[in-house]
């Protein structure tokens, strides 16, 4: 049996030398430790101290012998001293002590303590010699240790993890509360007790993928409690991997999902729900602006009748005011039959080949006519240009921008409409100096039913008219954008491909 103590059987005989050789290797024992190694007197004094003790502390040798040991514990532990001394005293050696100690530089060094009592050849106790391991290493990996224990303890997720062969190795409090078995039921058992049978095949797959090195994400499933009821859950498993590179076993996170399944059902309803009720608005609005257009025609033709009968001025400027509020009426019925006709995919465009100059050139002669106050001119690049379109949406497009920039005018009375060609688009801008669009509201400007806040100035509408044109753009091919500046004016763009 190999003997715990050294054996000295290769030195020396003469007992002389063989007490010098054992000094010697004792001396480079001290020397050469990883752990720092002192001896001090019964009074505390310290009267010896070795080189890793000089670095583990950073006092050198001549700088602590002959001081005394307090030097190098933490005031509140003090009275730890007096139980060590009273110890060695009665000769009893004191073990892997745990407790810290101070360095040179007043940082806190943890270490495990051994001491033990020196004794003279009389047999008496005359001092300690001290051993002192450091730990800060160990502490170190434990605290690393237990926060990750703490992260798996208070997750909610279940983690757990499980041999290759299937066999259950750890089970955290989530898993407990998720699948209803504790930890002490589960450890050592087959996973298979949560895999609902017709299941079973997936974990093949998901063992086959951690054997590969793979990781499996995200993988919706359902496994079973313990009362046998299912839980629909989102799986992440990677394999675990040891100190050489093996693969060893998988870990796994399982997210309850059953509430984020819950909530998708329920937003996918009030999306049904909101489709429905959406859907039987436009089918009223429809309805309700087809009735309005008999009795709107009906007062539109009687009032043409007395104008006709009509003999005195003012009865001609009455009955012409009347007029123009039916023509808005009916232009703003046409509107919303014709957002309904988008709505259920009516809206059609029948096409012709026209000249777009010349049909610009009529409307503005047309609006300019019934709105003699703006000023409103051409500046065009081109002369004749054929494209094929639906000129009667075209020109509804038109006329819709220059209402538009005459309603929103602000007071200033200049429009400019602009006509431009590149290789393969016509475009189209109508250019006013009036109150403009703010910057954060741009991007809305051609949505159903927007219309700028605060920003009217007393004109009515009912925020449809870009969403038309651009739609029936967009029926076309063409691209329908806007330019501006708040107070300084707007420029309404459409472009159509040649
Ligand atoms: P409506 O004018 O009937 O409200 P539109 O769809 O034609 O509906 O316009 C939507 C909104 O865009 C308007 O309410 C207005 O706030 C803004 N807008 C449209 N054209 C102009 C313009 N030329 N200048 C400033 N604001 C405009």
């Amino acid at each position: 049996m190999e003997s715990k103590h050294p054996t000295y059987s290769h030195l020396s005989g003469d007992p002389v030398k063989l007490a010098e050789e054992k000094l010697a290797i004792v001396s480079s024992i001290i020397t050469t430790s990883d752990d720092a190694i002192i001896s001090k007197n019964l009074e505390g004094i310290i009267t010896s101290w070795n080189p890793a003790a000089e670095k583990i502390f950073g006092y050198l040798e001549d700088d602590v012998i002959g001081q005394h040991i307090s030097l190098i514990i933490p005031p509140d532990r003090i009275e730890e001293e007096t139980f060590i001394i009273g110890q060695i005293k009665n000769g009893i050696r004191v073990r892997h002590f745990e407790t810290v100690r101070l360095s040179r530089t007043g940082t806190l060094v943890p270490v495990s303590l051994s001491v033990s009592p020196v004794i003279n050849t009389e047999g008496k106790v005359i001092g300690a010699s001290k051993i002192l391991h450091d730990i800060s290493d160990r502490k170190k990996a434990d605290e690393k240790r237990a926060i990750l224990a703490a992260i798996v303890d208070t997750s909610d997720d279940a983690i757990i993890s499980k041999k290759l062969t299937g066999i259950i190795t750890s089970w955290n409090k989530a898993a407990e509360k998720m699948f209803g078995y504790s930890e002490a039921e589960v450890i050592g058992k087959h996973i298979s007790l949560i895999i609902p049978t017709e299941r079973l095949n997936e974990e093949q797959y998901i063992i086959a993928e951690v054997i590969k090195g793979n990781k499996v994400d995200h993988f919706q499933t359902i496994r079973q409690t313990k009362d046998g009821s299912l839980v629909p859950i989102s799986l992440s498993v990677s394999p675990i991997i040891d100190a050489n590179g093996n693969i060893i076993g998988a870990s796994k996170i399982a997210r309850d999902i059953s509430e984020q399944l819950i909530t998708q059902q329920e937003k996918a309803r009030l999306y049904e729900e909101v489709k429905k009720l959406n859907d039987k608005k436009d089918e009223f609005i429809g309805f309700a602006s087809h009735e309005l257009k008999t009795p709107i025609t009906s007062i539109h033709g009687y009032l043409q009748m007395l104008t006709r009968l009509a003999k005195d001025e003012q009865s001609h400027i009455f009955l012409k005011k009347a007029s123009q509020q039916v023509k808005r009426a009916n232009s703003l019925i046409s509107e919303l039959l014709d957002v309904s006709k988008i709505e259920s995919g009516k809206l059609q465009i029948h096409t012709t080949t026209f000249d777009i100059q010349q049909l610009v050139e009529d409307v503005i002669e047309m609006i300019s006519y019934n709105n003699q106050k703006f000023k409103i001119s051409l500046k065009s690049e081109i002369s004749e240009l054929l494209i094929t379109g639906d000129s009667s949406r075209i020109e509804q497009v038109i006329i819709n921008l220059l209402t538009n920039a005459m309603r929103y005018s602000g007071g200033n009375e200049e429009i400019i409409v602009h006509l431009s060609q590149t290789h393969d688009e016509v475009a189209v801008g109508v250019q006013d100096c009036g109150i403009g669009i703010p910057a954060d509201q741009l991007n809305d400007i051609f949505l159903k039913y927007f219309r700028v806040d605060n920003q009217n100035h007393n004109v009515s509408g009912l925020g449809i008219g870009l969403f038309l044109c651009q739609e029936i753009i967009n029926l076309h091919q063409g691209r329908i954008w806007v330019e501006s500046e708040l107070s300084k004016g707007s420029t309404f763009w459409f472009a159509l491909p040649i």
